[in-house]
């Protein structure tokens, strides 16, 4: 009897407490990113300032702070032009920082008569969606770590915005307060682990995993990288940070055994598991919400290479 009170209990908290971020709100901010006239926000195209404009209009939203200058873009330069990244702050009770980042751009228009654009839904949309629904979920609190969002360019032409803003010195007083980056990438489905789960690439770097998992909350759960032998860790965002010995791993949900939508037109709104996400999002705020630079202090091992 007192099981079921309490599995009764749990179940009630699940669904009763757990959505601060709404399935609505993370469904408009990814079909935002991800509609045709959006044309697949590639690198050097005035759609790409535009998905760029619109996060920054959510970070402002959000009463995020400048990560630098007296704006949320980040200009570098891309082939003689200006590109932009997107970056904004969250104040938290102590100067160390948790960042948050995912890449907004992805590869543009095809040929195919049928469905010419590349919506990039999973890839990356779902992950600045995350990010965005993180900004969300600390917009009225004040966490303990101090949070920065970032939102890359140029990843699909060789992670050209991560290497850029990585090296702006501009923003060195951040990374030098930076206990770790958590880089998510295509996490608009289920994963190979179920619902409320994510991998996380280079797990065997550090104990990162390990000290996530020990205050998840509602059973969310960071699993080991099934697919090791890709390296995905040295070929995501993450590693612009790994280089400066930052505490950087990416974050999935998809499943390379059975994807059949990545670099298709096919990757558009339709393949998103919009609960999923959002219990993902809701939770992860929920497990931040217990971190201090205390009791979270991951590290590298030795088997990281910089
Ligand atoms: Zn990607």
């Amino acid at each position: 009897m007192k099981k079921l009170t309490y599995l009764t209990f749990s179940l009630f908290s699940i669904f009763s407490f757990a959505q601060e971020v709404s399935k609505e709100r993370l469904h408009t901010v990814l079909e935002t990113l991800a509609s045709d006239e959006m044309k697949g926000r590639e690198i050097g195209t005035t759609e790409n300032d535009s998905a760029a404009n619109y996060i920054a209009k959510l970070f402002k939203e959000n009463n995020l702070e400048y990560c630098t200058g007296n704006s949320y873009l980040v200009p570098f330069d891309y082939k003689g032009k200006t590109a932009y990244n997107v970056c904004g702050v969250k104040k938290g009770k102590t100067d160390k920082y948790l960042g948050f980042s995912g890449h907004f751009d992805h590869i543009g228009m095809s040929k195919d008569p049928k469905d010419n654009i590349y919506n990039g839904a999973d890839d990356d949309a779902s992950g600045i969606t995350t990010l965005v629904g993180i900004a969300d979920y600390f917009k009225d609190k004040k966490p303990d770590f101090s949070m920065v969002f970032m939102a890359f360019n140029g990843e699909e032409k060789g992670m050209l915005g991560s290497k850029a803003i990585s090296k702006d010195q501009n923003l060195d007083k951040i990374y030098n307060n930076m206990t770790t980056l958590f880089n998510f990438e295509m996490v608009a489905t289920e994963s190979a682990f179920g619902k409320n789960a994510l991998f996380m690439t280079g797990d065997e770097f550090s104990d990162l995993d390990e000290l996530f998992n020990k205050n998840a909350a509602n059973g969310l759960k960071i699993n080991p990288d099934p697919y090791a032998s890709e390296q995905l860790f040295y070929r995501s965002d993450n590693v612009n940070f790994v280089k400066k010995k930052i505490i950087a791993h990416s974050f999935s949900t998809v499943d390379m055994t059975k994807v059949t939508h990545y670099h298709h037109e096919n990757d558009d709104i339709n393949v998103v598991d919009f609960d999923n996400l959002t219990q993902i999002v809701n939770n992860f705020g929920k497990t931040l919400e217990k971190l201090n630079p205390k009791n979270f202090t991951p590290k590298y091992n030795e088997k990281v290479k910089f």
